[in-house]
């Protein structure tokens, strides 16, 4: 055992700030999440909480002052630089609420770098809050110990996302009807999954995605998947085959 217990202790509140965090920093909390520390936590004066801001890492922080509706933070050390991200990104369609929601955490936890929301001719949600998935992967790297958040862009257009593709960036295309086998042909470097929606993708727009520089048609296995279950099984394939889950990338 050792001597003295580890500090912070691991049922410390961790919260994210988007803005940047520094020593000795006094951090104004308010609306939902002061209501977490203050209400539902109950934090006192003097409490511990863990801070991270998606720039430089993860801090130490102490309640110096609560009031009814904010407290205030005061930061009193550092505990870690942000973490290194593999650069993957997910490009998605859009599929229902509570199904994207899903896409969105686990895309954060399993350690995407970057979530492209994609416009399909079969995308069948007309409106997505980007915002609210914003929400769900915060809440996730909050729980996880993350010191990095995805990115979340607008929504892209199919084609207009296949006409800027960048030449860097191999396009890994899950396609539900065959390709190679995601787990032969993923690779480190730079690299995206595309993943259709409930209606999977046309067979014009198979097409188009096969003729972009790079592009791969790949297959997650001999059963179609759901758009939910291929996006999560992709970045796994990737995560471990090309990412950072081998032992040499540690
Ligand atoms: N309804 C469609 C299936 C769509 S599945 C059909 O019956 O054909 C939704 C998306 O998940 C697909 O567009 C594809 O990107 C991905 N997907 C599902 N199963 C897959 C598999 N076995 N291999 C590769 N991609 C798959």
């Amino acid at each position: 055992m050792p001597a003295t217990p580890a500090w912070p202790p691991a049922s410390t509140p961790r919260l994210f700030i988007d803005s940047a965090l520094g020593e000795g920093m006094a951090v104004p909390v308010d609306g939902a999440a002061a209501n977490y520390l203050g209400n539902v936590m109950r934090l006192k004066e003097g409490d511990p909480v863990r801070l991270f801001d998606d720039r430089t890492g993860e801090w130490l922080a102490e309640v110096s002052s609560v009031s009814k509706r904010s407290l205030t933070l005061a930061i009193t050390a550092q505990l870690s630089v942000r973490e290194d991200v593999p650069d993957l990104w997910l490009v998605a369609a859009p599929i229902k609420k509570g199904r994207i929601d899903w896409v969105a955490e686990k895309a954060c936890e399993l350690g995407v770098a970057r979530l492209v929301p994609v416009i399909t001719r079969r995308t069948i949600v007309d409106r997505l809050n980007v915002e609210r998935l914003r929400t769900h992967m915060i809440e996730a790297a909050e729980q996880c110990g993350r010191t990095a958040l995805p990115e979340i862009t607008e929504p892209v257009k199919l084609g207009a996302l296949l006409r800027d593709w960048p030449a860097d960036r191999t396009l890994y295309f899950a396609d539900e009807a065959g390709g190679l086998p995601f787990v032969d042909v993923a690779k480190p470097g730079p690299a995206a999954i595309l993943v259709g929606p409930e209606g999977g993708f046309t067979d014009e727009e198979r097409v188009a995605i096969r003729a972009v520089p790079g592009a791969t048609g790949t297959s997650l296995g001999p059963r179609i998947l759901r758009a939910e279950t291929a996006a999560a099984a992709a970045i796994a394939i990737w995560m471990a085959a090309a990412g950072d889950w081998r032992s040499e990338s540690r």
